[in-house]
């Protein structure tokens, strides 16, 4: 078992994507045919990307739907997919703790509790006495003639929410917004706000036009909508 920290790879986005995004764009005010507006704007990606920036600064979001891109995220802890999952405009595809054995689990340490060498002393001690806990509980299983997911699925309940877990998710650009949005705000938690911080750098560097504007809610608004308790003062309350 061991400290393991974030990892994301973007395994896919659509093809096009631009050019996808335009023709729809396009397809609600023309006459003529989605796929010929999508094999003629092919040719001009600059006019794409500048149509693109003004449909999504006039906030028409529905043609940013047929566009998705496919993370592989790693590294992470199970108190972290529990938030992200709740994102229902999305498809998830989670490690197991049923048909993956956790008899060598790694976790994740909260930053706060890393800076302070007793708290960590204290935590890692703890991660050991689960894993024992755990193995013992899978030994007695065992003995029992029980083995695989039906031993497995029950001895995970003595797992912490700091266990690390890998999990693929697809979001399309619209719901990739809006989980910057909520995410990346500095009330979000830490450890999700520093996946969507990671997730948004990708989305920027793949499709500039859909994604440059894109942020925690404050970005958009040009105003902060959290109250005056939970502002961090980035930038002004709602009056
Ligand atoms: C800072 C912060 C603190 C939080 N604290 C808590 C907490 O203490 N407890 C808790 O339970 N949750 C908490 N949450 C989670 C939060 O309540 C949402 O469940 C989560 O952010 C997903 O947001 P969503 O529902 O807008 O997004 P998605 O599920 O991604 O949906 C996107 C949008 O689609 C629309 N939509 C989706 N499904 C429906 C539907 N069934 N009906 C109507 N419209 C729909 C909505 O407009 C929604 O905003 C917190 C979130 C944040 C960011």
């Amino acid at each position: 078992m061991a400290q393991v920290e974030l990892h994301i790879e973007l395994l896919d986005f659509s093809q096009n994507a631009l050019s996808i995004i335009y023709a729809a764009c396009r397809q609600c005010y023309s006459a003529s045919f989605a796929g010929q507006i999508f094999a003629e704007g092919l040719k001009d990606l600059v006019k794409q990307e500048e149509f693109v920036r003004q449909v999504v600064s006039s906030g028409h979001k529905s043609p940013l739907e047929h566009v998705k891109f496919t993370f592989a995220i790693e590294g992470v802890s199970r108190a972290l997919t529990h938030q992200l999952v709740r994102h229902r405009i999305a498809s998830y595809s989670q490690q197991s703790q049923r048909y993956v054995k956790e008899s060598d689990f790694d976790y994740i340490i909260p930053p706060s509790i890393e800076a302070d060498e007793e708290m960590k002393k204290e935590y890692v001690n703890t991660m050991r006495e689960i894993q024992k806990s755990y193995n013992c509980l899978l030994k007695a299983f065992e003995n029992k003639g029980k083995k695989g997911e039906s031993a497995n699925q029950d001895a995970r309940f003595v797992l912490p929410q700091a266990s690390e877990t890998k999990i693929v998710v697809t979001m399309n650009c619209r719901e990739l917004e809006h989980f910057f949005q909520e995410r990346c705000c500095a009330r979000a938690q830490w450890e999700i706000r520093r996946l969507a911080e990671e997730m948004l750098k990708i989305c920027k560097q793949k499709l500039p036009a859909v994604f440059n504007n894109s942020g925690a809610k404050c970005v958009a608004f040009g105003y902060c909508p959290e109250g005056v308790k939970f502002t961090c003062k980035k930038y002004p309350l709602k009056k």
